[in-house]
């Protein structure tokens, strides 16, 4: 895996994606950094920052201010934090506002937020003036090591989650870890979720250094986590590169957990569990279903229930009515004819897609949680 590692604290992991190849930067600090980032890789003469009300003061001002400084032209559009946003009203009100202010094919878009606003800037850039180019700096831990990665920006219908969308990649990537100083801490576990998610899919050793990182993690050590976000993003574009648009099916092994995390998201009401934290107590679930297909021993299981309690992260299925979370699978987007397909491991750092999965075995899975 080619990682090249600037100091000990700075990492640079390249998305190899032919002419739309581009740079995620991870350190500790280096927000200050984010003009001539940007600058060296886009000749920006106005740039539009999209952020929440909650990052604004935090952090958007701050890259604001460093942008005019700089000499670019600048624009701030905050949105209301929250899901909500993420939303064609939204982006319309977006677009006007660009509009206004004289936003044209030479704006850049540079997204400062969590998922919510990676997202929905995406679309703006993906969209606005038939595309702009367009920056990230993600500040929760979901969005560092997850969202900002791959190149899927969008929006939600009323009851559709990321409906409307388009496959835009950024020009660059800017992750300071100090960010997540201030994110509160259920956000930051239940992002732990999906790193955990990356050891188990696709590399046994890095979840090896996490079972060995655990008290570091939960301290939020800037080099443990400049180490940790950079892996993550590594192991995502290496996914993406492989399969960009999702055609390949190769994608797909990030979606484990996955089906039962919708399943159980869907019946407890969205806001009750966080994402990560459905993911969490997916993955267990897959885990043991893979068990009773006899594809994995037991002690694949126990390894990522230890690590996920000790990182602070539920392991067991919410009391719901189970049949509600069956029916629930059932409408997920990976079921065809009827029969339930899963992302499932075949060892630690390895899943393959499994088809014809019983419906009785994915329930017998929740019911052992
Ligand atoms: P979010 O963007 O809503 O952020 C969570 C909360 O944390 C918000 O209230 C935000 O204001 C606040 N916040 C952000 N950074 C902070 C910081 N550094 N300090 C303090 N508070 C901070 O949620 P999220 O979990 O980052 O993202 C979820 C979204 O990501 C969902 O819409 C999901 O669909 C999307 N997503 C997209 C992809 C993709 O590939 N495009 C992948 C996974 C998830
Ligand atoms: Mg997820």
């Amino acid at each position: 895996m080619k990682r090249a590692a600037l100091t000990a604290e700075h990492e640079i992991v390249r998305v190899q994606l032919s002419e739309r190849s581009y740079d995620i930067a991870i350190g500790a600090g280096i927000i200050d950094t984010a003009p001539p980032f940007f600058s060296a890789r886009a000749k920006i003469s106005h740039a539009v920052l999209v952020t929440d009300d909650q990052v604004r003061p935090l952090y958007a001002d701050r890259i604001a201010a460093a942008c005019a400084a700089s000499g670019m032209r600048t624009t701030l559009l905050s949105v209301p934090a929250g899901e909500t946003s993420k939303s064609i009203a939204m982006a319309d009100q977006l677009w006007n506002q660009c509009l206004a202010e004289g936003a044209d094919r030479k704006t850049v878009v540079i997204a400062v937020g969590g998922g919510v606003i990676g997202d929905l800037a995406g679309f703006i850039a993906a969209t606005f003036a038939r595309g702009l180019s367009f920056f990230q700096v993600p500040t929760t831990l979901l969005a560092q090591v997850d969202s900002s990665v791959g190149g899927k920006v969008g929006v939600n219908l009323p009851t559709a989650k990321n409906m409307v969308g388009a496959f835009w990649q950024p020009q660059g990537v800017l992750i300071d870890v100090d960010v997540l100083a201030t994110l509160p801490e259920r956000e930051y576990r239940a992002g732990m979720a999906e790193v955990v998610k990356y050891g188990v899919i696709l590399d046994p050793d890095f979840f090896a250094y996490l079972e060995a990182n655990v008290a570091s993690i939960q301290l939020r050590d800037r080099k443990v986590l400049t180490q940790v976000i950079a892996r993550c993003c590594q192991l995502k574009a290496d996914v993406v590169q492989a399969d960009e648009r999702e055609t390949t099916g190769l994608r797909a092994v990030l979606n484990y957990g996955h089906t039962f995390c919708h399943a159980f998201e869907a019946t407890c009401g969205y806001g009750q569990l966080l994402h990560g934290e459905a993911v969490s107590i997916g993955m267990l679930c897959a885990s043991r279903l893979a068990e009773s297909l006899g594809r994995i021993s037991p002690d694949v299981t126990q390894r990522q229930r230890k690590l996920l309690s000790a990182l602070g992260l539920p392991t067991v299925p919410p009391q719901v009515d189970i049949d509600l979370v069956m029916t629930a699978m059932q409408r997920d987007k990976k079921v065809e004819h009827g029969k339930l397909q899963f992302v499932l491991p075949t060892k630690l750092g390895m899943v393959e897609l499994v088809g014809d999965v019983p419906v009785k075995l994915a329930k017998q899975a929740i019911n052992d949680g």
